[in-house]
């Protein structure tokens, strides 16, 4: 795909905080896997609804309540679209993936966990979705099965298909691995997990901002993303679960907005999806999502994955053709935009500290993916994360002082 550069200059006029300084040079801001930054069109709906709009979702007959509550519907109805989901009652909002997949844990699990299941988890995936299982294992007896990967970073299906037996109940994998960028196949996943008769959930907090996403298509029992990882506010989320699942678990938290009756003799829930919408949610914040996936929108799936497969492309070449020894986890061929690596000769935190010197900013450590350092055979990666407004030049400028750091650390 060929994208003028124009295109992407374009696009980065709307985010302000790319034309920043960092000791004093021009910021290459590479970390989007762990959050993307926010165009002027989404900061200005946030302004919008606190000095016009701000007043408690479905509480009141006034106006300013009822605006408020439109607006947030709006971005569930988004939403819905967006992922082509079947209705808007498959669209819970929280306040993140994280929440999401604890509210999966925990209601998921009371509904249709016992003793003596099992599920199944794949190494790459993020602690996200490890720990909330291991919570519930001091609740319920479950055994946590794990896929492996191969030198790539894929996925092993012939061990993922063998792992399944009568008592199998769930499969959760993350769409986009956030440290080796592989692509997994969803769809294959899935439709393994519903030949055994077992549910699938899909970590999409990598796969929703990068990737066409449709929930029906990829038949995922339940689908889970964060706003700020798309162009979006912080502190939102969406759960997307098939209606028939969403009806059958109980709700994980009590509160305001999501009962129907409330006596100290008993309680009686609303319907979905606020019955997992318990208090007041960042109405704010979710209204303004809708202003991010208009941006993604406008700008065009293509266009985003495009330019960040262009710049992944890029930037591997350059690495490995230039940086003698650098190490790179995730050679998978269908790899989203992240780039995972460790200098021959220096520990993860030097290159990201002197990397930062340089103005560039890339993620170091473990992502929060401990299980896959462990696998590897290493402690913690540098990554670097591409999204639609970084330029070739940014991977350039990136490469270059990469070079000049592989040169004081070796
Ligand atoms: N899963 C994956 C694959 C992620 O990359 C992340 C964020 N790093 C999460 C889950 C957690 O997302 P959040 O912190 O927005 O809840």
């Amino acid at each position: 795909m060929n994208i003028p550069q124009d295109t992407i200059l374009k696009i980065r006029e709307k985010f302000p905080i790319l034309n920043r300084k960092v000791f004093n040079r021009k910021l290459v801001y590479l970390d989007n896997a762990a959050t993307s930054q926010t165009p002027r069109q989404v900061v200005e709906a946030i302004d919008n609804m606190y000095f016009h709009t701000k007043a408690n979702v479905h509480r009141g007959v006034h106006t300013l309540s009822q605006e408020a509550t439109d607006m947030q519907e709006q971005t569930r109805r988004h939403i819905k679209d967006y992922i082509n989901a079947e209705s808007i009652e498959e669209i819970v909002f929280t306040r993140g993936t994280t929440e999401a997949i604890n509210l999966v844990t925990s209601s998921f699990g009371e509904a249709f966990l016992h003793d003596g299941d099992e599920i199944i988890l794949t190494v790459m995936e993020h602690h996200a979705n490890i720990v909330p299982w291991q919570l519930l294992q001091k609740k319920i007896n479950i055994k946590i099965n794990v896929v492996p990967i191969n030198s790539r970073g894929e996925l092993d299906l012939d061990v993922y298909r063998s792992l399944f037996n009568s008592h199998t109940r769930l499969v959760s994998f993350t769409h986009v691995s956030n440290v080796l960028g592989t692509i997994n196949p969803a769809k294959e996943i899935i439709k393994i997990a519903h030949e055994h008769g077992v549910k699938a959930m899909v970590d999409g907090a990598q796969g929703a901002p990068h990737l066409k996403v449709d929930v029906r298509e990829l038949d995922a029992d339940f689908y889970v993303f964060s706003s700020h990882k798309m162009y979006g506010p912080t502190g939102v989320g969406v759960l997307y679960g098939k209606r028939d699942l969403l009806e059958q678990m109980p709700p994980y938290q009590g509160g305001g907005e999501m009962i129907a009756h409330v006596s100290f003799e008993g309680t009686t829930f609303a319907d979905l999806p606020f019955k997992f919408e318990a208090g007041t949610p960042d109405f704010v914040d979710i209204a303004a999502f809708n202003s991010a996936l208009d941006f993604i929108e406008d700008t065009g799936m293509d266009i985003i994955a495009g330019q960040e497969h262009i710049l992944l492309e890029h930037t591997t070449e350059r690495l490995v053709n230039e940086i003698p020894g650098i190490r790179i986890f995730g050679t998978a061929p269908n790899k989203s935009g992240v780039i995972s690596f460790l200098l021959e000769n220096a520990h993860h935190y030097d290159t990201g500290m002197l990397l930062d010197k340089l103005g560039i900013a890339v993620r170091t450590g473990h992502h929060c993916a401990q299980p896959l350092m462990t696998a590897l055979g290493i402690e913690g990666t540098v990554r670097a994360s591409f999204a639609v407004y970084n330029t070739l030049d940014e991977a350039d400028a990136f490469v270059d002082a990469l070079k000049r750091v592989n040169q004081i650390l070796s």
